[in-house]
């Protein structure tokens, strides 16, 4: 078994989720369906929907079942610009794709990004400048996905508030180690994968008073916002991953803390020139390190062929890895922005991955550094 160091990618199944998986998926279960599978579907769903409210701290009624983060982001995204008047929307720079090429499609919209400093915290100052005038939304996630950085949100929701404008918040990192009851927004974006449940399978907060707009035609399921027939087996298995890793969270984050100093303090020592961010201001499952002079793609690839499974934030187009967006915005050089790895932990993460992780990542910066960058 490799070493698995990306649970910010998605994370190991948990076996209550895949109990609860099982247990729901073997049989008809149609939650329109008015006869007994159909019924017996529907109590299924709504006791989920029942848990994921309070883990979320909000009313069932404020839950909206989805296919996932990216999902949840787009009907959130799409619904708050079709009921504004401003064409203006604020987002992050750091947002995940999923926000900004939604922001980017929204029809007649004046996208501005809101910057963040060089640790990936966002601009609160140019946030509340932007909120001066009319806006149709905020949206700002609740910590990145490649750096782990943390956003105030609390800052951010009082701001939003005191200007009239929604705010929707993608937090589909958060619920892995963190309180989502903390994240005030109008809307929440979450994700069954990250906490280990299935893929396929999130959540759309909705709070009280946001009312939105279609988002799918058809039979009429989620309110009528969402339609297509509910995923009751997955929806169950998010249900019962989510509680788990809330129900663990303290012990979970004190331990992970320390695999996560661990590999941080490794990692310095190993490769003394690299960047190495993580602590208190970020998650606790993140550590990101840029290694000056290797491409991300090289190394990646040399600690794969080692046994260790790790990320970078760039994406190769046609062939030539691209500098990471969100290190690009903390003010990071093209060739920084290229030379970055995330190495993220989670609820199975072991004292054994860390030690492949930091065995392996020496031998990979010399071979990856001796390659040099791609031109
Ligand atoms: N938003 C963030 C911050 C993410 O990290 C991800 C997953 O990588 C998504 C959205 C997309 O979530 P999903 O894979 O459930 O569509």
């Amino acid at each position: 078994m490799p070493a698995y160091l990306d649970y910010a990618a998605t994370a190991p199944l948990r076996s209550v989720a895949r109990e609860a998986w099982l247990r729901n998926a073997d049989g008809p279960a149609n939650p329109a369906s008015l006869h007994g599978s159909g019924r017996r579907a529907t109590r299924v769903l709504e006791d989920s929907r029942e848990l994921v409210a309070q883990l979320a701290g909000a009313r069932p009624s404020e839950v909206l079942f989805t296919s996932g983060g990216t999902e949840s982001d787009a009907i959130a995204l799409t619904g708050l610009y079709r009921r504004a008047e401003s064409a203006r929307v604020l987002v992050g720079a750091t947002e995940h794709k999923a926000v900004l090429d939604a922001a980017a499609a929204l029809p007649g919209a004046q996208v501005l990004v809101i910057p963040v400093d060089s640790a990936g915290a966002i601009d609160l100052a140019a946030l509340a400048r932007q909120l001066q005038q009319p806006a149709a939304l905020v949206a700002i996630m609740a910590a990145n996905n490649e750096t782990g950085a943390v956003h105030d949100v609390a800052a951010i929701a009082a701001l939003c508030r005191a200007a009239g404008v929604p705010w929707h918040c993608d937090a589909v990192q958060w619920p892995a180690t963190r309180d989502l009851r903390a994240v005030a927004a109008d809307t929440i974006a979450v994700s069954a994968h990250k906490v280990g449940g299935p893929v396929g399978v999130g959540a759309l907060i909705v709070r009280g008073g946001t009312d939105l707009p279609v988002y799918s035609h058809g039979g009429g399921q989620e309110g009528g916002i969402r339609s297509g027939t509910v995923n009751a087996a997955g929806i169950a298995a998010f249900a019962a991953a989510w509680q788990e890793a809330a129900a663990h969270r303290e012990n979970d984050v004190a331990r992970i803390a320390v695999l996560r100093d661990r590999l941080a303090a490794g990692l310095a020592e190993q490769v003394p020139a690299a960047v190495v961010r993580s602590g208190p201001d970020r998650l606790v499952s993140h550590v990101h390190a840029t290694f000056p002079g290797c491409e991300g793609d090289a190394l990646l690839m040399l600690l794969d062929a080692a046994g260790v499974e790790v990320s970078t934030g760039s994406a190769c187009n046609a062939g030539i890895p691209q500098p990471s967006h969100v290190l690009l915005a903390m003010g990071a050089g093209p060739e920084a922005a290229r030379g970055s790895l995330r190495f993220s932990l989670g609820w199975a993460s072991t004292g054994a991955d860390v030690d492949a992780a930091l065995a392996a990542i020496g031998p990979a910066v010399i071979r990856a550094a001796r390659a040099g960058m791609l031109r």
